[in-house]
């Protein structure tokens, strides 16, 4: 009767062992879960409020022309800026993010941080893309265009060569001109957050 009782007593001591170190595991698990946690959701952060950190070619005071291939520029860009800036597609006319926008300020090539547009030169246009009568001289460049069986002339960023649109000569005084551009290819900084 006593063997069978201490038996017991010994069986119980080494299950209370057990259940500790389980319960003490289980502690561990969580400190290093929560440890974790705290230093991924600054990043996160920082990567939302940044969005050229990605980009070392990005600037907006450095005019050094660049000559990057387009398997970089792949590499760095989101997969809709590639597509319109390196690839010359066009966004749907009317879904742009500066279509119908008048906010006073600075726009930059989206790609390399080039200054392209004063908002001063922006106008209403029925096109459905962001259009300007006038352009930053030493923001753009242009190229003869012979695509979809049209003769048009493309607007290149003159620093980084990427797409921005095509320029058309039925634009509003005074210079007549209409650059039609994709807000896809644009960055713009209000004056107010200067
Ligand atoms: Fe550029």
């Amino acid at each position: 009767m006593l063997m069978q009782s201490k038996f017991i007593c010994r069986k119980f001591n080494i299950m209370k062992k057990v259940i500790l170190l389980i319960l003490f595991s289980l502690f561990l698990q969580q400190c290093a879960q929560k440890k974790v946690d705290l230093t991924k959701q600054p990043e996160q952060k920082i990567m939302e409020d940044n969005t050229h950190k990605n980009n070392p070619y990005y600037s907006r005071t450095d005019k050094t022309k660049l000559n990057v291939s387009n398997e970089e520029w792949e590499k760095i860009l989101s997969p809709e800026v590639y597509a319109i800036a390196r690839e010359a597609n066009t966004e749907y006319p009317f879904t742009g993010k500066y279509n119908e926008f008048d906010e006073l300020g600075e726009y930059y090539c989206a790609v390399c941080g080039n200054h392209l547009f004063r908002s001063s030169s922006k106008f209403a246009s029925t096109c459905g893309w962001p259009s300007f009568f006038e352009a930053d001289k030493e923001g753009v460049s242009y190229k003869r265009d012979s695509t979809h069986g049209m003769e048009r002339i493309e607007v290149l960023c003159k620093r980084c060569d990427s797409h921005l649109g095509h320029v058309f000569n039925d634009g509003p005084p005074p210079t007549g001109t209409r650059f039609c551009m994709n807000s896809v290819s644009l960055d713009f900084q209000a004056d107010s957050k200067k």
